[in-house]
């Protein structure tokens, strides 16, 4: 799989830290052999995002916030000085207000829902709508989903709403974009310890209870999700769109407490 991805070039978007899901494919990508741009959240993150992609070759580093349909547009325009063609993104996005990632979902207020469906779905679909443009050769492109989409998760609450609705968007984006071989899937990734994570009530716990429980009795890192995204990304997912490929040690599978797992 060496230079599976050479002479490719792809946007990462998402990347905070070293910790970030970002990472873990931005690094699968490039041993890979593709060639990166990455953007950024605002000037605290610039700081942080600048080595990461300096230690990946790439000084393409370009800010974008996701909420602002403008900040999108400049975005791609400053890629398309560096770059005429675009074969892959990646969106590993997603917010919501703290303080209602705990508790109850039915307390949700109309602002934060309205936010947390803006940032966390809407922004896949808006930053598509440029990536189509820049697409010449095909494309793919993935988004970053989680199981609280499908079951009840503790604390989810709203963003196991919006995560139901990317997870939709992921399939009527692969019909639109697919007559111009254009894929489009998303990767439902087990919890792992990021900074957006540290937002969810219970965290820990939740953590505990996927290792004790999932088949592979452990959690996923971010190198896990990293070679699920590079089979996503690259040709060897040639056949693959409209997919949310679970990338979780098998805990959606499960039906029930491991009989072995310890009492928590
Ligand atoms: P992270 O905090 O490292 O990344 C989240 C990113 O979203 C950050 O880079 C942040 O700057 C960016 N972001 C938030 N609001 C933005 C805005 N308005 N404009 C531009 N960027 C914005 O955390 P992560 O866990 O790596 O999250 C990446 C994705 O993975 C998210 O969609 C998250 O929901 C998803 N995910 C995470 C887990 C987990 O357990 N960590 C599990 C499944 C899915």
């Amino acid at each position: 799989q060496s230079e599976i991805m050479a002479g490719k070039r792809g946007l990462i978007m998402g990347l905070a830290n070293d910790k970030s899901i970002a990472w873990g494919i931005a690094r699968a990508l490039s041993e890979a052999g593709a060639e990166l741009a990455f953007s950024y959240q605002g000037d605290a993150l610039k700081k942080r995002v600048d080595p990461l992609a300096a230690q990946l070759g790439s000084d393409i580093v370009l800010p974008c916030d996701v909420s602002d349909e403008a900040s999108i547009d400049s975005l791609f325009d400053g890629l398309k000085q560096r770059w005429d063609s675009l074969d892959f993104v990646v969106h590993a996005i997603g917010f919501s207000d703290k303080n209602e990632l705990r508790g109850r979902y039915v307390d949700t207020s109309r602002d934060n829902f309205l936010m947390t469906m803006d940032i966390s779905v809407y922004s896949f679909t808006s930053v598509m709508q440029r990536a189509e443009k820049m697409m010449n050769n095909g494309g793919s492109a993935l988004t970053m989903t989680y199981y609280g989409a499908e079951r009840i998760m503790p604390h989810y609450n709203v963003m196991g709403v919006a995560k139901a609705a990317l997870e939709s968007s992921v399939r009527y984006l692969a019909e639109d974009l697919g007559k111009d071989g254009i894929r489009v899937n998303a990767i439902s990734a087990g919890p792992i310890k990021t900074l957006a994570a540290s937002g969810i009530g219970d965290f820990r716990y939740i953590m505990k209870w996927n290792e004790y429980n999932s088949p592979l009795r452990r959690n996923v890192t971010i190198d896990d999700v990293g070679k699920s995204a590079l089979y996503l990304l690259s040709d060897l997912g040639s056949g693959v769109t409209g997919e949310t490929h679970h990338v979780d040690a098998g805990y959606h599978v499960v039906g029930m407490k491991a009989v072995d797992a310890p009492d928590m």
